[in-house]
């Protein structure tokens, strides 16, 4: 691994620049559109659900995970982290189709409460060469939330995440990017890693699959941390250019473990390789 890793040793994140308290504030914007009155999904579940059984994992399709030869050494490689959120939605799996098509690994930081409805979906992310993060359940602000309370979204998204695939996540990335000390130690915890990101296209905001793919593309540095929303139809739409405008700068699309070598710990914050 050529870069250090981002590890943040004080108790928030420097998020970048732009990523001001109303940037944040705006950041709601993803999931709150995937409500069923936007035709896209879900109703708000503002409960978490009775524990969920220790029961045995679905089933996992045979012969998976597929057995990759090397992983790629992001030494050596211009390597980038694609990381899609707020899903998994029905449109997830024509993602699945391209990053399949493309020979693309990537990273999806889903919500609880929609990991429990598709569990197929999940168990086709892992069998195809993708890692499942943990997003939350029903994507709260965290900024001031009691431990207990962060520790129960967490934790019920876990259980949901290892019904379907069978393990715990262990990447973690808040909604909104809202760290606070109780998040880490949830996190610390859990045996999570909290991840950020370096790259917003700012996808919830400007609804332009051209615009999007255009911002990702020139924004990307070797080792960058893409933040995308697989929930929003017009990213989903710009996954295509994302990946051929990323390879034609000469960049290999990884997996977060795999920007990182594989050496990430639960409860340190990450914002790029
Ligand atoms: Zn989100």
């Amino acid at each position: 691994m050529l870069f250090g890793v981002a590890v943040l040793a004080g108790l928030a994140p420097q998020l970048p620049a732009q990523r001001t308290a109303p940037a944040l504030a705006h950041l709601a914007r993803p999931l709150a559109a995937a409500k069923p009155s936007a035709g896209t999904l879900l109703p708000v579940v503002t409960t978490l659900p009775e524990p969920l059984a220790a029961s045995s994992p679905g089933p996992v399709p045979p012969g998976n995970p597929p057995v990759k030869a090397e992983p790629p050494d992001c030494s050596r490689l211009k390597c980038v982290a694609l990381t899609m959120d707020d899903g998994p939605v029905p449109g997830t799996a024509n993602v699945l189709d391209l990053l399949r098509r493309k020979g693309v690994h990537a990273t999806f930081f889903v919500v609880g409460q929609l990991a429990r409805r598709h569990p197929a979906l999940l168990r086709r992310m892992v069998a195809e060469g993708h890692v499942v993060g943990n997003h939350s359940w029903n994507h709260p602000e965290f900024f001031g939330k009691k431990a207990r309370t962060i520790r129960g979204q967490l934790a019920h998204t876990d259980a949901a995440v290892r019904r379907a695939i069978g393990r715990d996540p262990v990447l973690m990335r808040p909604p909104f990017g809202e760290v606070t000390p109780k998040v880490r130690e949830a996190c610390r915890r859990l045996g999570e890693a909290v991840v950020l990101w370096d790259v917003d296209p700012l996808d919830w905001k400007d609804r332009k699959a051209s615009t999007i793919a255009h911002r990702v593309v020139k924004q990307a540095k070797r080792g960058s941390i893409i933040l995308t929303h697989d929930s929003l139809k017009t990213t989903r739409a710009a996954y295509s250019d994302i990946i051929d405008g990323l390879r034609a700068r000469g960049f290999t699309l990884v997996t977060v473990p795999e920007l990182f070598g594989g050496h990430l710990k639960a409860g340190r914050v990450y914002l790029r390789g």
